[in-house]
């Protein structure tokens, strides 16, 4: 039957999950979960000399290959797959001290991960700043009747990470007039006008647009013209 076939030849030492009950050809001890076939029979670990190994399942290939590398001995553990009709690679055994500063090795790699992780976190909250105040300067710039605080309000609105909103586009990075006439736009859109009732009752969107467009057009003149000689950015009732 197939599952008397040998082992795969492999550099190195070999340990077999036992698949029927066998005991160990030289201390009789068994049935054997774990066993080492020398010159054709089976012997437990502990008169191979494996016996002080820890079994290491495979799943984790990081560990598993610094285990073995720190694991001045080692063996791989096989078990036979009747219906595949060959040997699967089910672990390794190594030395525990070994496994420990492997563990090791991975937890300081997680660490570094999680540490640069928090790096890029704040560099990106700090670019998004950085981006924001210019797309506020911006608004600004072009609408210096916009009270700053409302501008502030569009810019971070326009500026929300994986938004895809415009100012996330990159139109928007590169504050083009377009990019940010539309972001003020929108604002107004959603706040100084019906559009989002219009909306909600059903009203199709250009026509919505159509009806508002005269209120948006004049909140843009108002905003564009509003701002000369006028700085703080209050604006009347
Ligand atoms: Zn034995």
């Amino acid at each position: 039957m197939a599952a008397h076939a040998t082992p795969p030849a492999r550099t190195g030492l070999v340990v077999i999950q036992a698949l029927r009950k066998k005991h160990c050809a030289e201390c009789r001890s068994g049935p054997l979960a774990l066993l080492v076939l020398e010159d054709g029979v089976p012997r437990c670990l502990d008169c191979v000399d494996l016996g002080h190994l820890v079994f290491l399942p495979r799943g984790d290939t990081a560990l598993t290959r610094r285990s073995w590398e720190e694991s001045s001995l080692s063996a791989v553990v096989v078990r036979f797959d009747r219906r595949r009709s060959r040997y699967e690679r089910q672990g390794v055994l190594v030395e525990e001290a070994a496994l420990a500063r492997a563990e090791d090795r991975c937890l300081a790699d997680a660490e570094a991960r999680r540490r640069r992780r928090v790096r890029d976190a704040r560099r990106r909250a700090a670019e998004d700043a950085r981006f924001m105040d210019a797309f506020a300067t911006e608004i600004r710039r072009l609408f210096p009747g916009c009270p700053a605080g409302r501008a502030g309000a569009i810019a971070a609105h326009a500026s929300v990470r994986g938004s895809g909103r415009v100012g996330r586009s990159a139109a928007g990075r590169a504050l083009s007039e377009a990019a940010v006439t539309s972001a003020v736009i929108a604002s107004v859109r959603h706040l100084d006008t019906p559009y989002d009732r219009f909306r909600m009752s059903g009203v199709p969107r250009y026509e919505a647009r159509r009806r508002i467009a005269p209120v948006v057009e004049r909140a843009l003149r108002e905003w564009r013209e509003a701002g000369e000689g006028r700085d703080g950015g209050d604006e009347r009732g």
